[in-house]
């Protein structure tokens, strides 16, 4: 195994999440009774380059595939958060109706859709089955896997772009160097780059280990970043911390020498070497923080089910499917999930196997505890389902697995 960026052998691991299924890979009522496919979840840190990567990569056809659950257009959060990132390339970028804006990863098309109004061509390359509301919406869409040979075929039938995207998408993809010199064949030579990916610094800071799955193939700061689109004759110009999915960095990528370099660029660089993140020892401290707080969750939660109480699960993500699993809640400690994604209801969750329900029975049920999945925003949920009628206590799970 090398590292994804420098091709160079000098990995450390320093966490394992043990083995587990894909975490989307919900399972239907006849599925429980087949076998499951579980695979390595462990986690590496380039001694070269600082980046932190999975040591196994799961086939992407098993990953994004026809009955891929994932649908961006269900979360509020985030339709509202490609409207904002849309509306601020157009006015900082100056975009019109001649140039063409390529989103990478483009799902049911909710980020190109704010695009509309404003004339600029639009188009969407995604290999998942998502992709049909995209069409049926009359979006431009070339179903597949972006790669060189993706980007030749979307050059010749579309011409260059002017701005290429691609949100929670840039981490996922397993080979990388494939994945950028499509970017280079598909970029107009002015145009630009902005890719919007997990952070490392909050994922360790907030002890997100949950957001770890075979999804997330790597696990960025800006540095490795920056080695990466040198060895592709780019560089970054602009890089910021945004709070989307509990805080990620979007960078800004261009040709070299194209465009001047904002200094938040090295400020933020500073701002992770300052941080220790260049540095295996942070990584070991996570690590431990990592099992402490597993067993911690644990403990409080056998201890409530001993008293006799019950116990049900807000929302049904795929990063709780890494938490459930690592931590190994199954369904005699959870009774169920509650969710409001038709495509997960009446579903059960991989490995764990707890059943997904609508979210009116946490209502009617009214159990003693709620373990909240999302936790990252943990306040948002509280509010909102105390408001809808829940009267039982709430369970946040991490950093420090909290009773509230
Ligand atoms: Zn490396």
């Amino acid at each position: 195994m090398s590292c994804f960026i420098c091709k160079k052998n000098n990995l450390f691991k320093f966490l394992s999440l043990g083995h587990q299924p894909p975490s989307d890979a919900f399972l239907s009522k006849e599925a429980l009774e087949k076998e499951e496919i579980a695979y390595p979840l462990d986690l590496f840190f380039c001694k070269d380059c600082y980046l932190v990567q999975l040591g196994f990569v799961v086939d992407p056809k098993i990953l994004f595939s026809e009955d891929y659950a994932y649908n961006s257009g269900t979360n509020q959060t985030l339709k509202q958060h490609f409207k904002d990132f849309t509306s601020k390339l157009i006015s900082k970028y100056k975009l019109t109706e001649k140039d063409l804006v390529v989103d990478i990863g483009s799902n049911d098309g909710s980020l190109l859709e704010n695009y509309i109004s404003h004339n600029v061509k639009i188009l969407g390359i995604d290999p998942s089955g998502v992709t049909r509301l995209a069409i049926k919406k009359n979006q431009s869409t070339i179903v597949d896997f972006f790669n060189e040979k993706t980007a030749i075929i979307a050059t010749k039938k579309y011409g260059k772009a002017k701005i290429i995207t691609a949100t929670n998408v840039f981490a996922h993809v397993d080979d990388l160097h494939s994945f950028m010199n499509g970017v280079k064949e598909l970029l107009a030579d002015d145009g630009i780059f902005v890719s919007e990916s997990g952070y490392t610094y909050d994922m360790i800071e907030g002890l997100q280990y949950d957001f770890i799955y075979h999804e997330h193939l790597r696990y960025y700061t800006l540095k490795p970043l920056v080695t990466l689109f040198e060895l592709f004759g780019m560089e970054i110009i602009d890089a910021e911390r945004i709070p989307i999915h509990g805080g990620s960095i979007r960078v800004h990528a261009a040709m070299r020498g194209k465009y001047p370099i904002s200094s938040a660029v090295e400020k933020l660089l500073e701002l992770e070497k300052g941080s220790g993140l260049y540095d295996e020892k942070i990584y070991i401290n996570f690590a431990k923080e990592v099992e402490k707080t597993k067993l911690n969750l644990q403990q409080i939660l056998v201890d409530i089910k001993i008293a006799g109480h019950k116990i049900v699960g807000i929302g049904a993500p795929a990063k709780g499917n890494t938490l459930l699993n690592y931590c190994q809640i199954d369904s005699q400690i959870i009774s169920y999930l509650v969710e409001t994604s038709e495509r997960k209801i009446g579903q059960f969750t991989p490995g764990m196997h707890i059943p997904v329900v609508e979210e009116s029975h946490l209502f009617k049920d009214q159990p003693g505890y709620a373990l909240l999945l999302s936790w990252t925003i943990a306040p948002i949920l509280i509010k909102k389902l105390k408001e809808k009628g829940y009267g039982g206590k709430f369970i946040v799970p991490a950093p420090k697995p909290t009773i509230l």
